[in-house]
């Protein structure tokens, strides 16, 4: 379980990009965040991932309080929007890097790894590096990565939104199915109401810094509380 409590963000004493943030995500629940560029998502994810600092609020994971834990005691992965590769090893390095000081075998590792990368689709691209591969390729790996280090937390900041439309579709589904089957805790980016109205457990909407509403899709479609999210998310006022 993940609670965000009064959390704030100001970069260098500048005005306040988020303010007065709060909801909880339950464990194995899939959380959409959507809202127009600019309005604090991908701030808000790094302050989950502990990559900015949280200028006021309190962050808890399981309870514990983790505004100053580091991210790699966080027990999340993340893929986020310029996805970080290494450039010099290949695909299947970046995969297998996530297991490395992990207590596995070689060889269940390399098992994982394989599994992951025939979910997102690379099973034939395991020893190309990141330059010769395409955007939506390297994208993939990315996802793989994630998969592969079995985290109960992921947070996603637009994972798919340099695929085609028909890659697209297809690994909404699965991306869904997968969050399902291994009960992942999802926080997941978009701009894309498609991918919100039909990957999310509960959405929440925010503009400027501020939360609009938190619900299901039916609820947030059916019952928007203002003009925003009903103009928004596409239904009528
Ligand atoms: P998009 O949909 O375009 O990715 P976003 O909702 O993810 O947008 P953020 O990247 O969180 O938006 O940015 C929110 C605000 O914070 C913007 O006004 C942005 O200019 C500002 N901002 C983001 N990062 C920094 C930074 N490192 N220093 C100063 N201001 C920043
Ligand atoms: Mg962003």
């Amino acid at each position: 379980m993940l609670k965000v409590r009064g959390i704030g963000k100001r970069y260098n004493k500048d005005k306040w990009v988020l303010r007065n943030i709060n909801f909880k995500v339950q464990s194995g629940e899939f959380f959409v965040l959507v809202g127009p560029s600019g309005c604090g998502k991908s701030t808000l994810l790094k302050m989950i991932a502990g990559l900015e600092d949280i200028t006021e609020g309190e962050l808890f994971i399981d309870d514990r309080l983790a505004n100053h834990l580091h991210p790699k005691d966080r027990l999340l992965s993340m893929v986020f929007q310029n996805y970080a590769l290494y450039p010099h090893m290949t695909v299947e390095k970046n995969i297998l890097f996530t297991l490395e000081n992990r207590n596995v075998s070689k060889a269940l590792r390399h098992d994982k790894m394989m599994k992951a990368a025939k979910l997102v689709g690379l099973e034939d691209y395991l020893k190309k590096k990141p330059g010769e591969l395409s955007g939506g390729q390297r994208q993939r790996v990315a996802l793989a990565r994630a998969i592969v280090s079995e985290s109960k937390i992921c947070l996603m900041d637009e994972p798919l939104s340099n695929l085609d439309a028909k890659l697209r579709a297809q690994m909404r589904v699965e991306l869904r199915q997968l969050q399902q089957r291994l009960g992942i805790t999802m926080i997941y980016v978009t701009h894309d109401q498609v991918e919100a109205m039909t990957m999310s457990d509960r959405i929440m909407v925010l503009n400027e810094g501020h939360i609009q509403q938190i619900g299901t899709p039916l609820e947030i479609y059916n019952t928007p509380k203002n003009k925003f999210v009903a103009s928004f998310m596409g239904a009528p006022a």
